[in-house]
């Protein structure tokens, strides 16, 4: 199975993205957790792509798309992935389209996560990622003054871009960059919409039956 899941920042696309590798065992591909191993590790991908992260912006096509054809390139990715948070702007699409074509292994479906924009900000906002096992939490949902990851007990932090003045701006890139690529996937007919406003696992029930599974 070869997905993308498409959906605004704060749509659910990394704890989807999880669940669906839990299930089906595909690698999941996720530009923004490779550029922040980068970002943390300094290298020189990392100190590049960190400046316009911090801003909210999108970081050049030329960086994401030599990232990601390397990382379709290992063994893992071979039969099925699923590529979380890319593509996010129509050259982008275009370069995964013809990477994709050339290892002869087309799309099978485009997951967008629908969800208005009101909840966007506020999950956003109250986001938390554990610093050891890199799982999402949402604030709102823990004991008020939760300190430590519910399941390994390392230290939950909240991502430098997720402030709220620096969410706007991603929100503003999201509508006018990405969008565009829902029209473009539907006219290919590979679009299959999902509503994610619910429970993590209610909108996972609802991938499942968009995938006939
Ligand atoms: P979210 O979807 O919640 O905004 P991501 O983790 O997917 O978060 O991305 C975080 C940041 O990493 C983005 O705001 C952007 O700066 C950068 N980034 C991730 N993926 C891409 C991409 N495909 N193209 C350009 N920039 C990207
Ligand atoms: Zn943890």
């Amino acid at each position: 199975m070869r997905l993308v899941l498409l959906g605004a920042p704060g749509s659910g696309k990394g704890t989807q993205a999880e669940l669906l590798k839990a299930q089906y065992g595909c690698a999941h591909i996720s530009t923004g957790d490779i550029l922040r191993r980068n970002l943390k590790d300094k290298t020189e991908l990392g100190v590049r792509a960190g400046v316009f992260m911090n801003k909210g912006e999108l970081v050049p096509d030329g960086l994401v798309v030599e990232m990601v054809e390397k990382r379709l390139r290992e063994d893992d990715a071979a039969n099925s992935f699923l590529m979380d948070g890319f593509p996010r702007t129509l050259p982008q699409a275009e370069a995964l389209e013809s990477m994709l074509k050339e290892l002869d292994r087309p799309l099978d479906v485009v997951l967008f996560l629908k969800v208005e924009e009101e909840f966007l900000v506020r999950r956003l906002t109250n986001r938390r990622t554990c610093r050891s096992c890199g799982k999402i939490w949402n604030a709102l949902l823990m004991a008020t003054g939760t300190k430590a990851c519910p399941e390994c007990g390392g230290e939950l932090h909240q991502r430098d871009d997720d402030m709220e003045s620096v969410i706007r701006n991603r929100l503003d890139v999201y509508r006018e960059q990405t969008e565009p690529l829902m029209s473009w996937y539907e006219k290919k007919g590979l679009l299959r919409s999902i509503d994610a406003v619910n429970s993590p696992e209610k909108t996972f029930k609802e991938i499942q039956v968009a995938l006939g599974r």
